[in-house]
């Protein structure tokens, strides 16, 4: 059988790359989307045009009961997971910290922060050989802005990419002798649909001058190191955060 993996927010950008990346290496995939049925749908006709197995579900990441089904879906539909992309992330419009609001951070955090946690959780679960599991591999989107912050922007962003990259290090360590791999991958400015939800469609295009490699990056750039970071190929490399952002 085909390794399993979901990848969180897999209808659109960086993390629809990544599904259709991963089942051109192998990989069977189960794809999460929100609200876009229609385009999770195309993913996984791309994944199976590969000919590979895909599964589409829906669940808000910020929803605990909706992520246990996800995770019940995924064990039926395609059966034990092997991978697991924590890749469904949220921004906001910009917004300094003195106009900022408890919902929005509190949205922020539940989406971007334990989203990702409840995600691994479940994957553990799994793939832990502590739980009886095979083993597998974890791959968490940070961003540049946890190391930049974001300012004038969305520090609240920022802020919760920052405790992605902690949660990285610490569960890699925690789970490093069950024969899961923590890994994370932080992209600086890519062109997807989520500058446009920040309020900013042309915002990849207006920043690249700021980038050294005076380009903005693809979702297929930023797929390729989390399809790597999945596969054998790292197989000693956990707790890492590999920056895809042009030397930014
Ligand atoms: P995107 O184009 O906006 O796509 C977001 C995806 O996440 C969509 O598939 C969306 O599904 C899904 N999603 C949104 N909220 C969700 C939720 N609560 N539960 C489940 N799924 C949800 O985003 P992207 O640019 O590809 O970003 C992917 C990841 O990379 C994010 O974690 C982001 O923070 C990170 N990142 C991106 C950049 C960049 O420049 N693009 C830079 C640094 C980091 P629906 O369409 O169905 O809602």
């Amino acid at each position: 059988m085909n390794p399993i993996l979901l990848v969180t927010g897999g209808s659109r950008g960086i993390g629809a790359a990544t599904a259709r990346l991963a089942a051109a290496r192998g990989w069977d995939v189960a794809i999460n989307y929100t609200r876009d049925a229609g385009a999770a749908q195309a993913v996984a006709d791309d994944v199976r045009a590969r000919g590979r197995r895909a599964l589409t579900v829906q669940a808000d990441v910020a929803d605990e009961a909706a992520v246990l089904a996800m995770f019940s879906a995924v064990d039926r539909g395609l059966g034990p997971l092997g991978g697991l992309v924590n890749n469904a992330g949220i921004v906001d419009v910009a917004a300094r910290i003195d106009e900022g609001t408890v919902a929005r951070w509190q949205r922020m955090m539940a989406v971007n922060v334990i989203g990702s946690m409840v995600c691994a959780r479940e994957a553990l679960r799994r793939m832990s050989t502590r739980h009886g599991g095979r083993g597998g591999a974890i791959v968490n989107l940070s961003s540049a802005a946890a190391r930049i912050g974001a300012g004038g922007q969305y520090v609240d962003y920022a802020t919760a990419k920052g405790a992605i990259d902690v949660f990285t290090l610490g569960l890699a360590r925690e789970v490093a002798t069950e024969g899961v791999r923590v890994n994370a991958v932080r992209p600086g400015i890519i062109e997807t649909d989520i500058h446009a939800s920040g309020g900013e469609p042309d915002r990849a295009a207006r920043m690249a001058p700021l980038v050294p490699m005076q380009r903005s990056g693809t979702a297929q750039e930023v797929a390729a190191a989390i399809v790597w970071l999945l596969s054998d190929e790292a197989s000693y490399t956990t707790g890492s955060v590999v920056d895809v952002t042009g030397g930014r």
